[in-house]
């Protein structure tokens, strides 16, 4: 036991995973989405989910993806962006980076680029196609603010709250 364990958690693969945990907390039931933004020293600065504004009820409001726009859960829900960035403690996210599942709306990405977070780390781009992604890859370019598939070297990690 004279050297370090091995195996541990890469920077990426926490922060990502923090991310992930917090996506457990959204109550939308099609998409659970959570972001993690840590600052250059590797210290988690802000954490969020996809939900709705504080006070409004998740039993209240629609989650549903289909129908008049008012009766959809687009009007009204936050991104996971939004709100990491939101709750962030510190109001200077100059040179942080964002991990998210998902890459980022076009909405988010004006928040992230505003916000002088400068690297997006992100899972799946599976709505590449759409026009807002790619509003967002312009903005992103234009903003030299950079962005890269997050490259695990595991496949999953198992949380056990009856091991310890
Ligand atoms: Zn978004």
């Amino acid at each position: 036991m004279s050297q370090k364990r091995s195996g541990y958690l890469s920077w990426d693969e926490y922060f990502m995973a923090v991310a992930l945990l917090s996506g457990l907390r959204s109550k939308d039931p099609s998409t659970q989405v959570g972001a993690c933004v840590a600052n250059p020293q590797n210290k988690i600065v802000g954490v969020g989910y996809n939900g709705f504004p504080w006070g409004c009820s998740d039993d209240e409001l629609p989650w549903a993806r289909e129908g008049n726009y008012l009766d959809t859960k687009y009007p009204y829900v936050c991104h996971a962006e939004l709100n990491a960035v939101l709750n962030s403690i510190t109001r200077d996210l100059r040179d942080c980076r964002l991990y998210v599942a998902l890459f980022p709306c076009n909405e988010c990405t004006k928040v992230i680029i505003q916000s002088g977070i400068r690297e997006i780390i992100y899972m799946s781009d599976k709505y590449s196609a759409t026009e807002s992604v790619q509003a967002s890859k312009l903005m992103l370019e234009k903003s030299n603010t950079h962005y890269r598939r997050f490259i695990p070297e595991r496949d999953s990690i198992l949380l056990d709250f009856n091991r310890q």
